[in-house]
């Protein structure tokens, strides 16, 4: 596992409560464009992480929550979050910075997928969030903002288009909307 590393531990933790607390708007933004299950799906991974969290290295740390996520979440967003963060922790383990593992995770992520910014899905919260990791917090939080609301026109080219196309117009994209939630309770944790 490596040296205990105690902020990325808090920051997880953080994550995983924040995504708790958000589990029932996030269904219902789930059940206006998509099946309604995100909410729950996300809670089960972060309950996972609560009921088996783990200690060690950063890297260490993001390899176990992908182990919870892909065991626990299943559907769509699982396997991404899961393929995310194992090439986040590899770029750490390469060297990475944070802003470094953040691409690589989006990477992994769109590689898995198939999404590009613009099609609706968490891709457009988190693309914008690792352009501009290099420029600090505020500018995170400010590009992941502006890149939900982006979601909200848009009919969805991916993962809800296939269930209600056009219907989710006027919307915003639940994963985008559960990215903006554990990058800001990430965010808090490093200030505590
Ligand atoms: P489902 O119930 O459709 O299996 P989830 O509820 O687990 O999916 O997750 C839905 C979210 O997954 C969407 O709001 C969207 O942000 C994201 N998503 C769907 N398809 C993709 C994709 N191809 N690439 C990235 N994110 C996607
Ligand atoms: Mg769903
Ligand atoms: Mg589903």
């Amino acid at each position: 596992p490596g040296d205990p590393d105690p902020q990325v531990r808090a920051a997880v933790d953080a994550a995983c409560q924040a995504v708790l607390d958000d589990e029932s708007r996030l269904t219902e933004l789930d059940q206006v464009v998509g099946d309604g299950d995100l909410g729950e799906a996300l809670a089960r991974g972060a309950r996972a992480w609560q009921e088996d969290p783990a200690d060690g290295s950063a890297a260490y740390l993001l390899r176990v929550l992908s182990a919870r996520c892909r065991r626990a979440i299943g559907g769509t967003s699982g396997p991404l979050y899961a393929a995310g963060l194992v090439a986040a922790a590899q770029a750490l383990e390469d060297g990475a910075d944070w802003p470094g593992a953040l691409a690589a995770g989006v990477d992994g992520i769109q590689e898995l997928g198939g999404a590009e910014p613009g099609d609706g899905t968490m891709v457009d919260a988190l693309r914008p969030a690792a352009d501009a990791a290099p420029d600090g917090w505020e500018a995170v939080l400010a590009a992941t903002e502006q890149g939900v609301r982006s979601t909200v026109e848009g009919v969805s080219r991916k993962g809800r288009a296939s269930y209600v196309g056009a219907r989710g117009q006027g919307h915003p994209d639940p994963g985008a909307e559960a990215v903006l939630t554990w990058l800001r309770a990430v965010r808090e944790a490093g200030r505590a």
